[in-house]
């Protein structure tokens, strides 16, 4: 089956889409693979998707050409995140901490494989008419940090106590994020919090920081 597949000679993009779908449509890539089959493609368009509770699910094969981003499929790698349009179908960010979390992890993973990737949304090519991901992916990533490894610590504000924890917050959802505002690595808080699924994270929880 996979002789179908023609294989990527470069990989120049990190592409994010979103499936237009409604927050309520618990779907994945064994959906969205029916749905690009029924418009006579061979597989799947996407090489991963990124399901409403963070769960990534393998698309197309990695290093094969996908179908995703109209002149660049041959140099790049799709990711979509299920959901992005609300009940009358229109644009809407709103993609779950979970998926947000999984996104930067995916894109931290694969930058370290490809390290020239642009990585930006599907809106952000030339000539692109939809909204397709709903959101600034761009801005998404700078406020994120999410290819951030270093910041300058910043002076935590106390009254005497010693804060060890730090909050998981819908600005700072991801330990790429925490990692950056409180001028850790994200590796470094991995380290301290041995049990905590970076992919898991909720708004409210609390993160150790390294002693
Ligand atoms: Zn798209």
């Amino acid at each position: 089956m996979s002789s179908m597949f023609t294989v990527r000679k470069s990989t120049a993009y990190l592409v994010v889409h979103c499936s237009a779908t409604q927050p309520k449509m618990d779907i994945g890539a064994k959906e969205i693979r029916q749905w690009h089959r029924e418009k006579g493609w061979i597989d799947i368009g996407y090489h991963f998707v990124i399901r409403r509770d963070g769960k990534v699910e393998i698309g197309r094969p990695e290093n094969v050409v996908g179908a995703h981003v109209e002149n660049h499929n041959s140099n790049s790698i799709g990711i979509c995140l299920v959901g992005g349009v609300d009940a009358n179908l229109k644009p809407e960010n709103n993609f779950t901490p979970a998926q947000f979390a999984a996104l930067a992890l995916k894109l931290h993973e694969l930058k370290q494989k490809y390290p020239n990737v642009t990585v930006q949304g599907h809106r952000d090519f030339p000539g692109v008419k939809k909204d397709c991901p709903s959101f600034d992916t761009r801005k998404w990533i700078k406020d994120t940090g999410v290819f951030t490894e270093t910041a300058e610590p910043i002076k935590l504000d106390n009254d005497g106590l010693i804060i060890r924890c730090i909050e998981v917050t819908a600005a700072n959802p991801t330990l790429f994020s925490l990692a950056k505002r409180f001028g850790y690595t994200a590796a470094e808080l991995q380290k301290a919090n041995p049990f905590v699924d970076p992919t898991q994270l909720k708004v409210g929880q609390l993160i150790r920081l390294p002693d």
